[in-house]
């Protein structure tokens, strides 16, 4: 599942591509997506200039001046920069053309959105209730500190729950914690300011980590056939149940949290 750093890879893949470009047609082959593709979007598209690429969690959102295309890639989704004239594949449902060139969405299993809205995006019933971005130079200790207080849920739910943080998905919470050392199970509320400085650095880093290894394997985005899977990156404790910590040699453990895996150290994860 593409997660914050896939999308933020893939939205400085395109970004120098589609930035001040003219849009010149949308051509949909399959409107089934999570939602259905509006019918009149290629008529409200249609000769906007791309301003920005933003992104905001795991939303694309592309200022076309009289409102926004919201993009996200769902389960399975990936964006990639073709021809306009190259050969159709299997599950590429929507182009956005500039010109020659096409921005194409290929989603098999179609849980992914291409949503507009003349309105301001951050109003937008998707946009309007998610939590902060971990990226963002206000995510710190201080503010976690800040959010952990009266929270007693443990601190990884807590840190995958959208609406107070974004983009921290199943393997980068596992991630995080284990950087910063901290037991998956912990209730938020005890930690202290220290950890929390810690935790949020771990969080900035792991993701940092993950865009930088997508960057560099995604270096030429205009060529890359968008598979996702680009991001092959080696984990500390993700999916490594059983095997030796590389830290410490302990055995990695697996719980249940949530309905999610959650792998930990015992000795490295206080
Ligand atoms: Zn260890």
């Amino acid at each position: 599942m593409p997660e914050l750093p896939e999308v933020e890879v893939t939205r400085r893949g395109i970004a120098p591509y589609v930035e001040g470009r003219m849009l010149t047609g949308v051509v949909v082959r399959d409107r089934r997506l999570r939602w259905p593709v509006a019918s009149d979007l290629a008529r409200r598209l249609k000769g906007c200039t791309v301003r920005r690429v933003l992104r905001r969690g795991k939303y694309l959102l592309l200022d076309c001046g009289r409102g926004w295309l919201i993009i996200h890639l769902g389960m399975s989704g990936s964006l990639r920069l073709t021809e306009a004239d190259a050969d159709i594949k299997p599950h590429e449902h929507v182009d956005l053309l500039f010109d020659k060139l096409a921005l194409r969405l290929r989603d098999p299993r179609r849980f992914g959105a291409l949503l507009w809205t003349s309105a301001d995006v951050a109003t937008h019933r998707l946009i309007a209730g998610l939590g902060i971005e971990p990226l963002s130079p206000e995510f710190c200790g201080a503010w976690l500190h800040c959010a952990t207080r009266g929270r007693r849920t443990r601190i990884k739910l807590m840190l995958m729950n959208a609406r107070i943080v974004v983009g921290v998905g199943n393997i980068y919470a596992n991630e995080s914690l284990f950087r910063a050392g901290i037991a998956p199970r912990t209730p938020a509320v005890r930690l202290s300011r220290t950890r929390c400085d810690r935790l949020s650095e771990a969080i900035r880093d792991t993701l940092n980590a993950a865009i930088a290894a997508g960057g560099s394997s995604l270096r030429d985005f205009m060529h890359s056939d968008g598979s996702s899977g680009w991001f092959q990156q080696q984990y500390y404790v993700y999916d490594r149940a059983g095997l030796p910590c590389r830290v410490c040699g302990t055995f990695i453990r697996l719980l249940r949290m949530g309905q999610r895996s959650t792998f930990w150290c015992p000795s490295c994860q206080k």
